[in-house]
């Protein structure tokens, strides 16, 4: 439809993208580096990029050793190579419910049994965890977004990080902690990922919203052995990461100050424009509730009237503003209440309309329901 209105998608907002410095690094690369950046390179990623990984890794987490890392076509083909290379038919893997809509998919391609477990603002409730294991549920992973969860926007406390570290040790479970938006708080703090607490943990760092997803280069770092059988699913999928991206991410994250001085304007601006939709919802849309977000990319808000989150989806559809119903999202049960909201890449005045389309779409439900 012309004129359509997104709030569904899961977009970075593209004005803050870092295109000039990143036309600087693909003019560096092609002046300087061109016959190793335009040729194949090693299944498990340029050297350069994986020590940038391993630090990083160590920075906001448990150190690790490059030869620990595994360069990713984005953290999607991480999630995929785990299942492939750790699951079998049957295994459980243990995950926020609701969960990732992406992680899902690819687990129960796997054939795996899923195990939702609740969560909330604190993000997975490990103690609901613990009573499943105790119950003599036996899982092979726990699916963790730490950080602005996507759906939800939890973050999962220090006290259930350290308590799903213990669970992991004690059932002997790998732990896979999807973080692509730790980047995104709004007031630059992030708590250190689980990996301090044990090592059994994958991490995935991905930087689609830290700096652009349209390199698909992300990170993946964990266990030796593990490391190993994913790289060798790796080759099997598609050899390597593309060459030429990861020759000039590694040479833009290189820059001196260019990361902090990144990270710190894309907080401002994220934190501007969750703020103004958190506003125009309060005003506009009272039936809506949420928590407001403190990082990530979405508000996860409850629908209090009683519409049907499904039927609210297609009437918005049709008002000219795409928003995604919670549904999707469910490993089990879906009450019908939810709804997804992006905010990332809307101006002021489109964010504005999108939310007065969304108050029309309601105001028809409502009347046609009496
Ligand atoms: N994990 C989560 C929780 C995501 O939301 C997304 C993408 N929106 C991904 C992984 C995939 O990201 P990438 O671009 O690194 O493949």
């Amino acid at each position: 439809m012309p004129g359509m209105l997104s709030m569904a998608g899961g977009l970075p907002a593209p004005d803050l993208f870092p295109v000039a410095e990143l036309t600087d690094a693909v003019d560096a690369v092609l002046r300087e580096e061109a016959a190793a950046a335009l040729q194949y390179g090693p299944v498990a990623g340029v050297p350069a990029m994986r020590e940038w990984i391993a630090q990083r890794s160590g920075e906001t987490g448990a150190r690790t050793d490059p030869s620990r890392v595994l360069v990713t076509s984005g953290s999607q083909q991480g999630l995929d190579l785990l299942a492939r290379s750790l699951l079998t038919l049957g295994d459980v893997v243990a995950l926020d419910d609701p969960s990732y809509l992406g992680a899902v998919q690819i687990f129960r391609t796997a054939g795996a049994e899923l195990a939702a477990v609740p969560s909330d603002e604190d993000g997975m409730d490990t103690d609901a965890l613990a009573a499943l294991l105790r119950g003599g549920m036996r899982c092979r992973l726990v699916y963790v977004v730490p950080h602005f969860h996507n759906p939800t926007g939890g973050v999962l406390s220090l006290r259930r990080r350290r308590h799903l570290a213990e669970l992991a040790e004690r059932y002997g479970f790998l732990i896979v902690e999807d973080d692509p938006y730790a980047d995104l708080s709004f007031d630059g703090v992030r708590l250190p990922s689980i990996d301090q607490h044990t090592d059994q943990v994958v991490r995935l760092l991905s930087l689609s919203k830290t700096l652009c997803p349209g390199f698909r280069v992300a990170g993946l770092c964990g266990p030796a052995t593990v490391v190993a059988s994913v790289t060798s699913a790796k080759q099997r999928a598609d050899l390597q990461t593309n060459t030429f991206g990861q020759h000039v991410l590694a040479r833009l994250l290189a820059r001196p100050g260019f990361l902090a001085a990144h990270l710190d304007r894309l907080q401002r601006h994220y934190q501007a424009r969750a703020r103004r939709l958190a506003r125009l919802l309060m005003d506009r849309v009272p039936w809506l509730a949420f928590p407001e977000p403190t990082g990530g990319l979405f508000f996860w808000c409850t629908i209090t009237s009683g519409v049907h989150a499904t039927e609210l989806w297609r009437a918005c559809a049709a008002a000219g503003v795409a928003v995604v119903p919670g549904e999707p999202f469910r490993v089990e049960r879906d009450s019908g209440t939810n709804l997804r909201l992006s905010y990332a890449t809307l101006t002021a005045d489109e964010a504005s309309t999108a939310v007065d389309r969304l108050a029309a779409a309601h105001t028809q439900l409502a009347r046609a329901a009496g």
